[in-house]
C-alpha cells in the first residue's frame, strides 16, 4: 500500500502542476529520522528549480514528474508515503517540497511520510531509462495484453498471488489488489503459475483490469489506518467495494461461504474457498501454500 490505484489518484490529482515553472525544491525539515533524497540541495536549485513540469507519469508504484530538461523527479511513497496539494494529515512528517509559481497564489506540492520508508530521487533521462528499462521493471498492469500477462510469468513456478506482487515481472499489483482480483476471477491464489491454464489467464487479465479501473475510479482504498489520503488529503473510496481483502470470516459476496486467510510469503491473502476452489486439481501441495 499504495498500489496502482493509489498512485495513479495521486498523479491525477498534482496535474495542476503541469505547464508550471519550478520555483523551489528540497527536503523540508523533519525531526524523524530522514527518507532518502538524491542529489543534496545543490542539485536540486541546479537541475531543477527554473525548470517547467512538462507532465506526470506513473511508473508502477511511483509518481514520476518530467521536467522540461527531461529529467525526472521520482517519488516513491513504498508504505505510507503520500503526494499533496493540501494541507498534510500531520506537519511533523514532512518531508520534501516542490513550489511552482502561477499568476495567483503559488503552489506547493509536499512528499508526505509516516513511517519514512519513501524516497524522492533525481533522474537525468538516461538515468531514468536504466533505471526503469525491461528487467527492472515489468511492464504496466493496465497497458499489458492477455498474451503479454501470461509472458510475464513465462517458466515462473511460484504461486499465482505472490508472483502478481513482483514489480520485476509486472508492475503496479500489490498485496490488496491481488486478492481482490483472483476473487474475481476464481482462481485459487496458491495454484502455481506454470498450472495455470490459458482460460485462467484471460479471466486474471480480464478482472484485474476491472478491478484496477474501478479502484481509480474510486481514487484507491483507505484503510483502517486512515493513512492513505488522495492529493487534497481525502480519503479514497475503494475499501467499500472490496470483497475478500481483510474480512476473514465474513460471508463471500457472491456465495456466503466465509472467506479465508492464510499467508504466502509472509503476506496475507484472502479468498473464497468454494468460489476459487481448486477444480481442475491443479494444486500440487495443498498443505504447503508458502512458496
Ligand atoms: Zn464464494
Amino acid at each position: 500500500m499504495p498500489e496502482l490505484p493509489e498512485v495513479e489518484t495521486m498523479c491525477r490529482g498534482i496535474a495542476p502542476l503541469v505547464g508550471r515553472k519550478i520555483v523551489a525544491a528540497g527536503r523540508l525539515p523533519c525531526q524523524r529520522r530522514p527518507i532518502a533524497v538524491t542529489p543534496g540541495p545543490a542539485g536540486w536549485k541546479s537541475r531543477v528549480v527554473g525548470q517547467k513540469i512538462d507532465r506526470i507519469d506513473r511508473v508502477g508504484k511511483r509518481v514520476v514528474i518530467v521536467l522540461s530538461n527531461q529529467e525526472r523527479i521520482v517519488f516513491e511513497p513504498r508504505m505510507t508515503g503520500l503526494v499533496l496539494m493540501a494541507e498534510p494529515p500531520s506537519i511533523e512528517h514532512l518531508r520534501f517540497h516542490v513550489d511552482v509559481s502561477t499568476r495567483k497564489e503559488p503552489l506547493q506540492l509536499r512528499f508526505w511520510d509516516r513511517r519514512g520508508l519513501g524516497s524522492v530521487r533525481l533522474y537525468s533521462a538516461q538515468e531514468f531509462e536504466s533505471a526503469f528499462q525491461s528487467g527492472k521493471i515489468g511492464p504496466d498492469a493496465l497497458a499489458v495484453s492477455p498474451a503479454q500477462l501470461k509472458e510475464c510469468f513465462a517458466g515462473c513456478r511460484q504461486s499465482i498471488k505472490p508472483a502478481l506482487l513482483d514489480q520485476k515481472r509486472l508492475a503496479g499489483v500489490g498485496n490488496l489488489y491481488a486478492s481482490e482480483l483472483l476473487f474475481s476471477a476464481g482462481v485459487h491464489p496458491a495454484i502455481r503459475c506454470h498450472r495455470l491454464t490459458d482460460k485462467q489467464w484471460k479471466a486474471i487479465h480480464k478482472t484485474m483490469l476491472k478491478v484496477l479501473r474501478t479502484a481509480i475510479r474510486y481514487e484507491g482504498s483507505t484503510l483502517g489506518d486512515g493513512t492513505y489520503r488522495n492529493a487534497l488529503n481525502k480519503a479514497g473510496g475503494y475499501q467499500n467495494k472490496h470483497r475478500v481483502y481483510n474480512r476473514e470470516g465474513l460471508p463471500c459476496p457472491v456465495c456466503t461461504t466465509p472467506i479465508q486467510r492464510f499467508v504466502q510469503t509472509q503476506r496475507a491473502t484472502f479468498y473464497c474457498p468454494n468460489c476459487q476452489a481448486d477444480a481442475l486439481g491443479q494444486l500440487e501441495e495443498p498443505t504447503s501454500w508458502e512458496s
